[in-house]
């Protein structure tokens, strides 16, 4: 029998999009893992040429292939079209955002040893996308939805994430003292989840001390989980702590489909120069490899990437402060450093 070849829709995006995303097929390819790269494009350039930054033939190849490659794409800020990324997580009903944060060695982070995994609700809360002027120029309302539903199963997932990889606690995260009502809700349904999980520690933190604590002590958490718009903003200082966004991986899961992307955007300000960092979407890579139920070919991408870290000769321009002996290299060397290391 011939070997398993994995299709799976491959969404290039924008800005750095394709450079990191060729860099990345190139260190998957290098596993050993087959792969039918099955390319869609989403976007801008796509909306001038369709009408729609995200045609339906983008969303059809995901269901046809349950998983997708995606590097970012642009969200025009004020006016124009809206975030493909949220039609996409949206479309699917990719219902969890798991953003890792894992400290490894030679990437700048004050604290060696934060090993957190954020799980962010990411279909409801402030990204239902409900916004209106009150008063033209003078007033403007957003809505937030909270259901028991989207929160059930965040939470749920951000448990079994917990039992499957050996993790020992789940924090839920909220403003419940300002938000009675809505985070209220999350909380109440947070609760009830954690009582069937007695395995798993709970531990609940108002989302401005989590702030603090995650600064001051990030080794002490383990799973956070977080609606919406917190998980967003908590993914991202996460990120901070392991090394920025240009080490920082993530996956949309729902209950059949993935769509695995890195937590940058799409960098327009560095865009085609063959400088941007590849290592958040190769990281992002290995998160996809797990999913398919290859995981040793994860742990041998993981362990390339802190290899070259740890060895800090070269490094990309984000991370030079904190190599200043390392040779700076392009997005697609890295890549190949990357591929060189994988055991
Ligand atoms: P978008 O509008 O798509 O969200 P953005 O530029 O506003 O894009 P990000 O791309 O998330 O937001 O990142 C902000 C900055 O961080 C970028 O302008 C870039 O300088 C830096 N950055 C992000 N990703 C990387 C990367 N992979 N390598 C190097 N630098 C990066």
């Amino acid at each position: 029998m011939g070997k398993t070849s994995y299709r799976i829709t491959l969404i290039p995006g924008d800005g750095i999009g394709p450079e990191v995303i060729e860099a990345t097929c190139r260190v998957l390819e290098a596993t050993g893992v087959s792969f039918d790269w099955d390319v869609r494009h989403a976007g801008a350039a796509v909306a001038e040429r369709e009408g729609t930054p995200l045609p339906d033939a983008v969303l059809d190849s995901i269901r046809a292939n349950g998983v997708a490659l995606k590097g970012p794409v642009t969200t025009p800020i004020g006016s124009g079209f809206r975030s493909v990324n949220v039609g996409i997580r949206k479309a699917l009903d990719l219902y969890a955002n798991v953003r890792p944060a894992l400290a490894l060695p030679g990437f700048p982070g004050a604290h060696p040893n934060v090993d957190l995994i954020v799980v962010r609700e990411n279909t409801e809360g402030l990204y239902v996308g409900i916004e209106h002027e009150v008063i033209p120029d003078v007033a403007a309302e957003a809505t937030r939805i909270i259901t028991r539903r989207a929160s059930e199963r965040v939470v749920r997932y951000a448990f079994d994430y917990a039992r499957r990889n050996g993790r020992h606690e789940v924090t839920a995260v909220h403003k419940a003292n300002i938000l009675k009502i809505t985070d209220g809700l999350f909380l109440k349904v947070a609760r009830e989840v954690a009582a069937a999980y007695p395995d798993i520690a709970y531990r609940e933190m108002i989302i401005d001390a989590m702030c603090m604590q995650l600064v001051v002590q990030p080794e002490a958490y383990d799973v956070l989980v977080l609606t919406n718009l917190f998980g967003d903003i908590v993914s991202d200082l996460c990120a901070g702590l392991v090394g920025g966004l240009g080490v920082a991986p993530g996956a949309n899961i729902g209950e059949t489909l993935a769509v695995f992307e890195p937590v940058h955007g799409s960098a327009p300000d560095i865009a085609g120069k063959d400088i941007a960092n590849p290592t958040a979407t190769i990281l992002t890579g290995a998160l996809m490899l797990r999913h398919l139920g290859e995981r040793e070919a994860a742990a041998r991408v993981e362990a390339a990437v802190s290899a070259v870290a740890r060895e800090g000769r070269i490094t990309t321009a984000d991370l030079r402060s904190s190599q200043p002996d390392a040779r700076v290299v392009g997005t697609q060397a890295m890549a190949d450093e990357i591929a060189q290391h994988l055991s």
